[in-house]
């Protein structure tokens, strides 16, 4: 009750669903948006659209609007770079045929971990992932659960690093859209591009961060996500700076994935997070 009237009115613009790597169905998320009493939900899964049609697709509620959205993994040289994508027409042709060409990407690359682990001496099969995976596209959190079940490791993120994070024994890359590409899908498709989480990016420095937005204003970018769990203070202070001086909206979210991250709630993130649905009137004026 407490956290329902602290978080009344307020939104999550970055949430996960079992159609990528997170552990409650599009309806589930729903029904915790409306617990919690948010004012405005995106389910924005890793590279398909499939988690945020299921929701739109649900009968529309008073109290809590839904916006449609996805999360992009592009292919960068160094760090992680995410790109949200949101309020884009999801039957959009072009769209479905290159996520398609994606997903295909992540498939072949999960058998090949799988075998990794194989090689490695780990007794994992590759439809004990799939089974957890809840019918959704299959993520490295999905094989992570598994090694844990298996006692290969004590929890997911001792997974990511014994086995595997960018350059561990089990990592295989796959193909990813270049963040020109995945800004210019977006776009495509009537969506408004925003960056995620830009901590990830693993910049040198603030002059660095600064060179690759403007990289990516030039290519189409419109949002920074300036509201997130892991932004303290300092980081919150200089992404909102950064937004303003580069014309770029705010938003935020929390990345809730449910069990696979389980500290991040929805719409509170560890506990104090607030993020305004003023944010969402502005990625509606963002939107050409
Ligand atoms: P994939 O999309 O299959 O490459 O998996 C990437 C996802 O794994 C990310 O979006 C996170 O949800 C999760 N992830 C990445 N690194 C870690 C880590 N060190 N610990 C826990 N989860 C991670
Ligand atoms: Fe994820
Ligand atoms: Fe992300
Ligand atoms: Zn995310």
């Amino acid at each position: 009750m407490e956290i329902a009237s602290r978080h009344a009115g307020c939104v999550d613009l970055h949430v996960h669903s079992t159609a990528s790597d997170g552990s409650l169905s599009p309806l589930q998320i729903i029904e915790r948006a409306k617990e919690l009493g948010l004012r405005a939900v995106a389910i924005t899964d890793h590279d398909t659209v499939e988690g945020s049609a299921e929701a739109l697709g649900y009968p529309p509620l008073p109290s809590l609007e839904i916006l449609s959205g996805i999360e992009i993994s592009a292919d960068v040289p160094s760090g992680t770079m995410h790109i949200l994508g949101y309020l884009l027409r999801l039957d959009d042709p072009s769209l479905r045929q290159t996520l398609k060409r994606v997903q295909r990407a992540r498939a072949n690359r999960n058998v090949r971990i799988v075998e990794k682990l194989q090689d490695l001496g780990l007794r994992v099969q590759y439809d004990e992932i799939t089974s957890i995976s809840g019918g959704g596209q299959v993520g490295r959190p999905h094989i992570a659960q598994v090694l844990v079940h298996k006692g290969a490791a004590r929890s997911v993120g001792d997974a990511f690093k014994k086995f595997l994070r960018k350059g561990g024994p089990a990592y295989v890359p796959r193909y990813r859209l270049l963040p020109d590409e995945a800004i210019r899908m977006i776009l495509g498709a009537g969506g408004v591009p925003v960056l995620s989480h830009p901590f990830t990016l693993d910049a040198k420095d603030e002059e660095d961060l600064e060179g690759l937005l403007v990289h990516l204003k030039e290519a189409g970018l419109k949002g920074l996500e300036v509201y997130y769990p892991e932004h303290g203070p300092k980081r919150t202070a200089q992404y909102e700076r950064l937004a303003r001086r580069h014309g770029l909206v705010m938003t935020g979210g929390t990345d809730f994935h449910g069990a696979a991250k389980p500290r991040v709630q929805m719409g509170i993130g560890r506990g104090d997070l607030r993020i305004p649905y003023r944010l969402v009137e502005e990625l509606k004026a963002a939107k050409v």
